[in-house]
């Protein structure tokens, strides 16, 4: 076996190949954050980037609850309280129903 740099080493060890790229978690869905503070209510939402934008999740339903700048402008604490605000909304219907459950 030819000798790996220490790079294709640690791709070996986790995809099992040397060239590949691993799946980082932060790659897709799977941020999931609390927004909290404030008098705001507070929601959890799972984050994704897409090009200059950060969208905000559902993480139950993957809902999509609002988004804002990826560069985090001056409006973003605007945003991130409309996106708390639907969240907290949205959430409370799914307690609602899981409570209808027997
Ligand atoms: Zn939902």
């Amino acid at each position: 076996m030819k000798n790996l740099t220490a790079e294709q080493k640690i791709r070996q060890r986790l995809t099992g190949d040397p060239y590949t790229d691993p799946n980082f978690q932060h790659d897709g869905i799977a941020i999931t954050r609390w927004l909290t503070g404030g008098i705001a209510p507070s929601t959890h939402v799972n984050l994704q980037q897409k090009n200059d934008q950060i969208i905000a999740f559902c993480p139950q339903c993957g809902k999509e609850l609002g988004q804002f700048d990826a560069d985090y402008g001056y409006k973003t604490p605007e945003k991130i309280a409309k996106i708390r605000e639907e969240g907290s909304k949205h959430q409370q219907q799914h307690l609602e129903e899981s409570n209808q459950t027997p």
